[in-house]
């Protein structure tokens, strides 16, 4: 995420290394490489003048604190004020009515449906809501069907009227179903189009008038850049929307968007899609995102991952196997899908402090977990409860069998003994605190 600018910025605060005291002079050129690293990352020109003024007035007004090192404060410096450009607070989501009405809006292909649908699985499971979601696209059948395939896998209903033209009626005619059928939030997916028409704005406009949803969200995507906010503003103009929804921030964004649209559409960021299954969806921490960008990683996200993860039920049963030494390779993988649901393990790396740019130049494989999970698949359900059993003859069908090589099967039982022993360690006197910590 945003890997370019964090770089561009790296290497700005690097002019400041060895200084002793902030001059005009130095801070002067370092700000000139911020403003540039902005600016590669496409955020607007006059925002990106505008920022580097501000933090060179507060830097140069920071007498007090000449006991720190000029590089730290300026990068504390930069750091307030990009959390102030992507919003300063969080922004909450507004659950008020009941139903509450949501209505989506964007361009085609920005995210819209895959966005309603995470939301609905964020409100289900996170907020215990109960939400319809109710396709309005009456221009393209295969949208309504994209929509049902969503509902499907989050389980959750699907509202539409395949021979209804009228948008307008079918949004009004959901809440009227939800209402009645106890459905407490109401997502509205609208039909979107390549570029900003004067048709589609009047229909969204007609519905959003017709149904006054508690919150109007702008759905766009993040590797559109400059154009991402020019749409936003066209879209705000009409809609006054509540806030924006930046999705696909797991691609190679550059970051533009996510730092320019506060400013231009003074509406909140309030989340993030950051990949393609339902529970890529983030809310939008603006200082936490900073921190991320400046390469401090991004900590309380990732114990918060850790945490929504964590499964107390599961956790017992591994306890209970490893004290009975019954540890293997079918609760390995329990544990590797654990920490899969986290996330991509890019995304994760991205969220440790300096990982990211300690593996710059180190490719992590987005499925870093494949020919672990196919070692495992092609052991035998004997093999994998009595990994003992598991000799020279066996590695070597194993290895065929999932297309590895004998050396990586070998690895992996390695790993697999070094954990086992090390959850053996943490199960004795002394280890039982160790073992809270971590939640177990
Ligand atoms: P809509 O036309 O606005 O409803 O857009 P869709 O929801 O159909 O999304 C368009 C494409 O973007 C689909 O292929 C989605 O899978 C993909 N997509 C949506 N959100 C994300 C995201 O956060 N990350 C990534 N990588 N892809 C996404």
């Amino acid at each position: 995420m945003f890997d370019n600018l964090s770089d561009k910025l790296d290497k700005a605060f690097h002019i400041l290394k060895g200084h002793g005291k902030i001059t005009e002079v130095n801070v002067a050129e370092t700000l000139k490489e911020v403003r540039r690293a902005l600016l590669d990352a496409d955020v607007n020109f006059k925002i990106a003048k505008d920022f580097t003024t501000k933090v060179k007035e507060k830097a140069l007004g920071q007498d007090v604190l000449t006991t720190l090192q000029p590089g730290q404060l300026l990068v504390k410096l930069v750091k307030d004020e990009l959390t102030e450009l992507m919003g300063g607070d969080v922004a909450g989501i507004n659950l008020s009515g009941n139903p509450t009405v949501i209505l989506m809006s964007g361009l085609q292909g920005s995210g819209k449906t895959t966005f309603s649908g995470k939301l609905a699985n964020y409100l289900l499971n996170k907020k215990n809501k109960k939400p319809l979601l109710v396709a309005c696209d009456i221009y393209r059948p295969a949208a309504i069907q994209q929509l049902y395939v969503v509902g499907d896998s989050i389980g959750v209903e699907v509202y539409s009227e395949p021979e209804n033209k009228n948008p307008v009626e079918i949004a009004q005619n959901a809440i009227k179903h939800a209402k009645a059928n106890g459905f407490n939030v109401v997502i509205v997916d609208t039909a979107g189009r390549l570029a900003v028409d004067e048709e589609m704005m009047n229909e969204i406009e007609r519905v959003h008038k017709a149904i006054q949803p508690q919150e109007t969200l702008f759905v766009v995507d993040a590797m559109t850049g400059q154009d991402a906010v020019n749409t936003a503003k066209t879209f705000n103009d009409r809609l006054n929307f509540d806030g924006v929804i930046l999705t696909k921030l797991d691609g190679d964004t550059r970051g533009g968007a996510a730092l320019s649209i506060k400013t231009i559409v003074n509406k909140p960021i309030k989340f993030v899609g950051t990949g393609e299954k339902m529970e890529a969806i983030d809310v939008f921490y603006p200082i936490r995102m900073a921190e991320r960008i400046l390469g401090m990683g991004d900590v309380v996200s990732l114990v918060e991952r850790a945490q929504e993860q964590f499964d107390e039920d599961e956790a017992r049963k591994i306890q209970k196997k490893i004290a009975k030494n019954e540890f293997g390779f079918d609760d390995f993988l329990s544990q590797i899908q654990q920490v899969k649901k986290m996330g991509n393990m890019k995304d994760l790396v991205g969220m440790i402090p300096g990982a990211s740019k300690a593996m710059k130049d180190v490719e992590i494989e987005d499925d870093a977990f494949k020919h672990i999970e196919a070692i495992i698949h092609s052991m035998t359900p004997i093999e994998r409860s009595k990994p003992t059993l598991i000799d020279v003859k066996r590695k070597a069908r194993i290895a065929k069998g999932s297309g590895t090589k004998v050396e990586q099967v070998n690895q992996l039982m390695k790993q697999f003994e070094q954990m086992s022993k090390m959850m053996k360690m943490m199960q004795g006197p002394g280890g039982k605190n160790l073992m809270k910590m971590m939640g177990g």
